[in-house]
């Protein structure tokens, strides 16, 4: 009997995780935190009730984006979990200086792509890429002996991608014509009608912000919105005004060459991108007078 339980993140914001069972085999999808109301002061982080988990341990856990409400509590899970952690590079990128954070080492975490499938006992879990707020997210089929399982993580469909990795609605509709046990889908304001625009609209209104401030920027940012964050970043007008910008996810910037790097072990990709205007982008920044505006993940 294949059995499903959600440990958090229904009817709530945050806590996201889900735990799948077939006979003595559980894989959990995502180990996420809520943020405390004002009220519970001296309270940094909720993390799931993880009784369920204390019976049965889990044999993987498997991440489906790099958000806190699906991956802030994994140092709290981990030991729960006998197998690995499997995810997407950035994914597992933002889960490592957790780990660190709580001396966790040795851990194995497999990193995955899209279209990508691992077997975990009687699971087999494909990775499909959904677009979202921060960028290498997927969605999960999970193939088990019931059914296929659909488990989108959140998401949100845009069509003009910052990185062009788009929405694989391909593998969704090949998987609803082969039939789908069931589908968990939610992510926020998937109950209100419409379209949310693309994470490439922000673009013209943050050179507008930075090209015509007339002195320093200071900017603020919900740390996930890792699209956003980067773009404000690769903006030349910000390299001029913003020197140093730290931030939640770990990245560190310094104006020295406009160029930063994102500190991590594993190579994800390397790639220029910046939101100049073409003439700038082989060359020098006309406004800081630096060579090349690079973003470089390692
Ligand atoms: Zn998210």
């Amino acid at each position: 009997m294949l059995e499903i339980v959600a440990l958090g993140g229904l009817g709530e914001f945050g806590m996201n995780m889900l735990a799948l069972t077939w006979s003595d085999t559980t894989v959990v999808v995502d180990a996420g935190v809520m943020f405390p109301d004002p009220e519970l002061l001296g309270v940094d982080r909720i993390i799931p009730d993880l009784s369920y988990l204390q019976k049965r341990r889990a044999a993987a856990l498997v991440l489906t984006h790099g958000h806190e409400d699906h991956i802030g509590a994994v140092p709290h899970v981990l030991s729960l979990v006998d197998g690995p952690v499997y995810g997407t590079p950035l994914t597992l990128a933002m889960v490592e200086p957790k780990l660190e954070e709580h001396g966790i080492d040795g851990r194995e975490l497999i990193a995955v792509k899209p279209r990508d499938r691992v077997t975990v006992g009687p699971f087999e879990i494909e990775f499909i890429r959904v677009t979202h707020s921060v960028p290498d997210c997927v969605a999960l089929a999970i193939h088990t002996p019931a059914g296929i399982v659909v488990h989108t993580g959140d998401f949100k469909i845009d069509q003009t991608p910052l990185d062009g990795e788009h929405f694989d609605v391909h593998r969704f509709a090949q998987l609803g014509s082969e039939g789908v046990l069931a589908l968990f889908a939610d992510s926020t304001n998937i109950d209100r009608r419409g379209v949310t625009g693309s994470e490439r609209e922000v673009i013209d209104a943050f050179e507008e912000v930075f090209t015509s401030a007339p002195g320093k920027l200071i900017v603020a940012a919900f740390a996930s919105r890792g699209n956003s964050t980067a773009r404000s970043r690769s903006s030349d007008a910000a390299w001029c005004a913003i020197p140093r910008l730290p931030s939640a996810s770990g990245t560190s910037a310094s104006r020295q060459g406009c160029r930063f790097a994102i500190r991590r072990s594993a190579t994800i990709r390397r790639r220029t991108f910046c939101a100049c205007r073409p003439a700038h982008k082989a060359n020098r920044c006309p406004r800081c007078r630096a060579s090349r505006l690079t973003i470089t993940v390692t």
